[in-house]
């Protein structure tokens, strides 16, 4: 133990003290914050081929006094390590699931879906299955616009469970969907086996469509392969007509991004709800 002691001391200099000083006081702050129900939820449009707002991606923000936003980029990955992540995320759903409320009693509105992001510890929570099912039936929703987005990493640590656990809420009428298609390593050989309706393309290969040749295979190669699977295609950092055209052209579905719509608080889509 003395050896081992020894050994982290070693590594351990002034700046690498400053970093985890800093995440300890992020770590603070985000309790905090939890318990002050300061995080809030934005909502990013989905549009439809015909640019019509299908349906909303819930994402968090962090704001801080100033006025300053904590991205998530930033305090996602720190709430998974310190297991936040399992009360925000049921805060996050269960927020999202009291939106798809509201929307449902408005025939204007009812039709909207909510896409829900789920991290791999949360979804691995022993009683992860119930608390959906609960939250979904305490809402009054109905399930059918409730969607889950998981990433690869969730998927990996036991492919069994996750198919069972997704094929019990799926007999619910939840979708799922695979976020960030593209940037795992073993999607291919998973993707006929887990239950998936939609798969979303990550904004990385979008983006570099143009420029860089194999972004642009990649991008057609998914479109094909997913419809070859039944899968429903989400084209994700769609920011320029040329990236909707060319997506369009070849098959996308469903499409997110600047050029529809930046994440808003749900007081702003007063106006986007003018467009349907
Ligand atoms: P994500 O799930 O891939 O979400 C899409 C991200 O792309 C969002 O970043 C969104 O604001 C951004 N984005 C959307 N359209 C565009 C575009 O046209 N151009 C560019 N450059 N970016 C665009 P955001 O909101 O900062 O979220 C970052 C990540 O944090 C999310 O990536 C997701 O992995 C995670 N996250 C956000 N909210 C939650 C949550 O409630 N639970 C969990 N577990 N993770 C979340
Ligand atoms: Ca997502
Ligand atoms: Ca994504
Ligand atoms: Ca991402």
């Amino acid at each position: 133990a003395k050896q081992e002691g020894r050994d982290t001391l070693r590594f351990f200099n002034p700046e690498m003290q400053a970093v985890v000083d800093a995440h300890a006081r992020l770590e603070a702050r985000m309790h905090e914050a939890l318990e002050a129900n300061a995080f809030r939820l934005f909502f990013q449009p989905q549009v439809n081929r015909r640019g019509v707002v299908i349906g909303a991606e819930a994402l968090l923000r962090w704001p801080l006094d100033g006025g300053a936003m904590v991205s998530p980029a930033e305090f996602i990955p720190l709430a998974e390590d310190t297991g936040h992540i399992v009360r925000l995320g049921l805060w996050v759903l269960r927020t999202a699931c009291a939106q798809l409320a509201r929307w449902q009693m408005n025939e204007r509105t009812r039709h909207l879906k909510i896409a829900v992001n789920v991290s791999a510890r949360q979804f691995h929570q022993p009683d992860f299955v119930a608390s959906v099912k609960d939250t979904v039936r305490a809402a009054a929703i109905d399930p059918g616009r409730l969607e889950l987005e998981l990433t690869e990493s969730a998927i990996l640590s036991d492919v069994d469970e996750t198919i069972r656990r997704m094929n019990e809420l799926r007999a619910l009428g939840i979708r799922f969907a695979l976020d960030d298609f593209g940037t795992g390593y073993s999607s291919l050989s998973y993707l006929k086996r887990l239950p998936f309706d939609q798969l979303k393309i990550d904004q990385s290969f979008v983006r570099d469509m143009a420029e860089d040749e194999s972004s642009e295979a990649i991008v057609l190669a998914i479109l094909s392969l997913s419809h070859a699977l039944g899968l429903e295609v989400v084209a994700e950092g769609v920011e320029m007509p040329e990236q909707r055209d060319f997506l369009r052209q070849h098959g996308c579905d469903a499409y997110q991004g600047y050029l529809f719509g930046k994440p808003l608080p749900m007081e702003a889509w007063g106006d986007f709800l003018e467009m349907i």
